[in-house]
């Protein structure tokens, strides 16, 4: 009978890893926005977004709802790593009955202990207080939290019962009672009030009122009291009288709260598991006996098989059920066992922690009034140890599953994690902890617990919650002040697009040409591909990041293509200009060598992306060097003399230069080869820029009203005059500065993907320096020019809630030490500057087809948008945020982008090719 007795309380390995299955499972049902209502385990988020970094400091003040106290406590950070706060506390008793009575008279005492606390204690130095005391309130008890400092209470629990609280703001119930007890006239400007017994030791502190900031429950507390600078706990088992768990979830996971980025505490509940008969096989006699004698039959099954609340009473009934089947205390008085609560967890604690003798089993039994024999003794020893392991077992349970939801939903493959623990079981039972790590292991072997003992209860860590809530506050508005200036309304936007408009305008103009900062420059490429182009051509492609020798041929069934891609060194790029086209014809010849067309007399398109005032097709003087060229002796020469120069000195005679495209046009004419409709080039790559089909009779610069012209606008330069000075940043000026052309294409400073990486490096030194990022620490690598690459905006846009590990491997190689808070300020910096980069194109385009539709006198107008470069086609957000500003700024366009595939290549072929045609 005592074997099955104890089979019974023992839980097989396998039953424990479906009770965690099940665990998990309740945990997804209580976070999720559909099935939540209907969760036992209720997953509450608690509104704590942040585990503490050490950095808080000041005064708070704690007050905590226990079973039968109220604990006010006045806690001091340093921002030492809160390591040695300064802690100052008082225990009040709750009078007789109040639990029970009416809620306002709870409050009210509450209240009243703060104002007897505070009177009592002399205040120590606020410092960064700023006339208020922040209190954060510990109530254990299930609420429904939709802010740090706004929580319904649901249900009363642990012999509570007042009336009117249950649906209210416990919050505003204290703060109200609080206020209540301060002098009434005293009345501040800041709207606070005076407190009576807070006894100022300097002058401003007089102001001081105290304002409830935050309302945790007690495991919440206890998180944060394990959590130090560089070891943050992340999740807290309480195994006390009852039993609970909180830990960080992803908050994009805590459907229940519109927090979606970052990282949540959630308040498990985790007492109800079980509720919905998910634990009825492991359930015994012993522990219906339990609930049935309970105040709540059915409710809280996982709490009455693991609080300390109930393990006496498990015990109590399984030796009953013994004695009644004689195989304990036969032939003698057990009846003293039959009276409720007369066997306690302390009586079971002081049985079993001392396993070698059965000394204090007959004390403890003998003091109940029995009469034990030996056999009893170590009987009754086994069944208590039966009865605690299983608590600390299924503890165990819980845990592992908490970890390995942990786990999962971070999509790690091993979990390393601290783990706050506190309560009498845990204190209690000298195994508990051992048990605990052990069950936890076996059930979940890719995480690993540390085990973090709170040795100071909830209240520290209630006031480093309200230290960080606080802190985080601050933090959030320098952020948003900080990257306000980065932010554009729309009527921003339609200001920039309505310069852009004025620009292109003078651009156009005879007269206002030469002053203009977009140059509007004439293409000579009169007509988009009509289909019928043929032959065979050869294509070069100057101006991004690589330089590409191309043969393209076209024929009826299509465009195919045949390439190399040659290297600019740098100091050619900044060399002479004979160097750098020697360099261009040497690769040229390779190229052809390569595809043994050496005699090969083709017609040669050149793509070249830099701005020209274009004499012909093929003849077309450099106006200034972009982009990080500056070969000498270039500007104001024919670039296509240059080349055929090159090709003089190298004695190459098969060449037959035809036409000089800007990659703009490039990329219309090869979006244009499939689409007709496709008038209008755009390139977002290492630097901006667009093109358009304009009427001849609005180009001023060109003789003749016939017809169109494909307009290369060097949007690039939009604003050197200064008219968009009013949007550049200090961030802007300073990469402008760095530049090797300072005061030049400011537009595209802001849009391109040479750029946005170091507008994103200044911001995040900034924050460096405000101490928003890394926690102040100076880092030397964010210091060093390029380090930050654009292509890690799109990596770390493209991370979202889900995993931000790819932000962590990026921090890594730059040897950015960076905590989950600065991934995400990360995050929002490169989203903040990419987004006013498709902002900005977006304005742009505007102007551009906006322009168009009016030229052509439509009230509507459908045309296509050939685009290229890699920022625009790699990048997770910019094309959508760019299309969908546009939608808003050109409303009657009805604008479709094509992706340009080798479009400079192609383009400068096909511009050839209707030339020859
Ligand atoms: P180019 O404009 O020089 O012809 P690309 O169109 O390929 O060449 O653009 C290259 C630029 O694109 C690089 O300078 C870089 O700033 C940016 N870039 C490269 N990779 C990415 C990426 N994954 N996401 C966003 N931008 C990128
Ligand atoms: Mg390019």
């Amino acid at each position: 009978q005592i074997q099955r007795a104890l089979r019974s309380l023992s839980v097989p390995l396998e039953r424990l890893h479906i009770m965690k299955g099940h665990m998990m499972q309740d945990m997804c049902k209580g976070l999720s926005l559909q099935t939540h209502t209907q969760a036992k385990v209720r997953m509450l988020p608690t509104y704590i977004c942040s585990t503490p970094n050490g950095t808080e400091k000041g005064n708070f003040l704690v007050v905590e709802l226990c079973q039968t106290q109220v604990r006010i406590l006045l806690v001091t950070l340093y921002g030492d790593g809160n390591m040695s706060p300064q802690m100052m506390y008082k225990i009040f008793d709750l009078p007789e009955g109040i639990r029970q009575g009416e809620g306002e008279a709870l409050f009210d005492f509450i209240a009243q202990c703060v104002t007897q606390f505070l009177a009592e204690t002399t205040s120590p130095e606020t410092n960064g207080s700023e006339g208020r005391l922040p209190l954060a309130f510990v109530f254990p008890f299930t609420c429904q939290q939709t802010q740090l400092n706004k929580a319904e209470l649901i249900s009363w629990s642990k012999g509570y019962s007042c009336s009117g609280v249950v649906g209210n703001d416990v919050v505003q119930l204290l703060q109200a009672a609080i206020n209540k007890q301060t002098v009434g006239a005293g009345s501040n400007e800041e709207g606070g009030r005076w407190w009576r017994g807070w006894r100022p030791s300097t002058p401003d502190q007089s102001s001081s009122h105290i304002e409830v900031v935050a309302l945790m429950n007690d495991t919440v507390g206890t998180m944060m009291t394990c959590s130090t600078e560089g070891r943050p706990c992340e999740v807290a088992v309480i195994a006390d009288k009852g039993s609970n768990c909180c830990f960080m979830a992803e908050a994009y996971l805590v459907e229940t709260a519109e927090e979606t980025s970052g990282r949540m505490c959630v308040n498990t509940e985790w007492g109800c598991f079980g509720d919905d008969g998910s634990l009825n096989d492991i359930i015994t006699p012993y522990d219906e006996s339990v609930d049935e004698e309970s105040s709540n039959p059915g409710e809280k099954r996982f709490e009455k098989l693991v609080g300390t609340l109930y393990l006496g009473e498990i015990a109590r009934h399984a030796l009953i059920g013994l004695t009644a089947e004689k195989a304990l205390f036969t032939g003698t008085d057990a009846s003293v066992l039959k009276e409720k609560g007369v066997f306690t967890t302390q009586h079971i604690l002081d049985i079993i922690n001392n396993e070698d003798s059965t000394t204090e089993v007959r004390r403890v039994l003998e003091a109940l009034g029995l009469q034990p024999s030996e056999r009893d003794c170590g009987r009754v020893q086994q069944i208590c140890r039966a009865v605690v392991g299983r608590a600390a077992t299924l503890h165990a349970t819980g845990l592992a599953a908490i970890l390995s939801y942990m786990c999962q939903t971070r999509e790690m493959e091993q979990l390393m994690v601290n783990v706050g623990m506190e309560g009498d079981l845990y204190e209690g039972y000298h195994r508990f902890e051992e048990i605990l790590l052990s069950v936890a292991r076996l059930l979940s072997p890719e995480c690993i617990a540390t085990i973090l003992p709170s040795r100071d209860g909830s209240g520290r860590g209630a006031a480093v919650v309200t230290a960080v809530a606080l802190r985080l506050a601050a933090q959030r508005q320098e952020v948003n002040e900080l990257l306000a200036p980065l932010r554009l309304t729309l009527a921003d936007l339609e200001k920039v697009q309505a310069l852009m408009r004025q620009e292109m305008e003078r651009g156009l103009g005879k007269a206002t040409h030469a002053n203009a900062s977009v140059r509007m420059l004439p293409s000579y490429v009169c007509h988009t591909p009509d289909g019928t182009e043929r032959g065979d051509f050869l294509a070069l492609d100057l101006g991004g990041t690589n330089f590409r020798v191309l043969m393209v041929r076209v024929t009826e069934e299509g465009i195919s293509m045949a390439s190399e891609i040659y290297v600019i060194p740098p100091p050619i790029m900044q060399g002479t200009g004979e160097a750098l086209f020697d360099h261009i014809m040497e690769c040229i010849m390779d190229f052809q060598r390569k595809q043994n067309m050496m005699l090969q007399l083709l017609p040669l398109g050149f793509t070249f992306s830099f701005p020209c005032q274009q004499m012909g097709l093929d003849k077309a003087l450099l106006l200034t060097w972009t982009k990080g060229f500056s070969a000498s002796d270039c500007v104001g020469k024919d670039v296509v003399l240059l080349l055929r120069q090159a090709a003089e000195r190298k004695q190459h005679t098969a060449l037959k230069v035809v036409a000089l495209v800007n990659d703009t046009v490039g990329t219309m004419m090869s979006c244009g080869y499939d689409d007709p409709k496709c008038e209008v080039g755009l390139i977002v790559g290492t630097g901006t820029n667009a093109c358009y089909m304009e009427e001849m009779r609005n180009v001023g610069t060109v003789e003749g009203d016939q017809g169109r012209m494909c307009i290369n606008m060097e949007w690039g330069a939009f604003g050197d005059n200064g008219c968009l000075d009013h949007i550049f940043t200090q961030f802007d000026k300073l990469v402008d500065d760095s530049t090797i052309n300072p005061g030049k294409q400011r537009f595209e400073k802001l849009v391109s993907g040479m750029y946005l990486g170091e507008i994103v490096r200044q911001v995040l030194l900034e924050m460096t320096q405000r101490q928003l990022l890394f926690q102040g620490r100076h880092c030397t690598t964010l210091q060093t020019k390029n380090i930050f690459q654009t292509k890690f905006l799109s990596t770390i846009e493209l991370s979202n809630g889900l995993a931000l590990r790819q932000i962590r491997a990026i921090l890594q190689e730059l040897e950015l030490d960076a905590s989950f808070e600065d991934s995400l300020l990360m995050r929002e910096v490169c989203q903040a500057v990419s987004l006013r980069a498709a902002q900005l194109c977006a304005a742009g385009l505007a102007a551009v087809v906006e322009k168009m539709r009016e030229n052509r006198g439509l009230d509507n107008m459908s045309v296509s948008v050939g685009v290229d470069g890699t920022l625009y086609k790699l990048h997770p957000c910019f094309s959508q945020n760019l299309q969908k500003t546009l939608k808003e700024l050109a409303p009657n366009c009805n604008v479709t982008f094509l992706l340009s595939e080798d479009g400079s290549g192609k383009g400068a072929a096909l511009v050839a090719a209707v030339a020859t045609r």
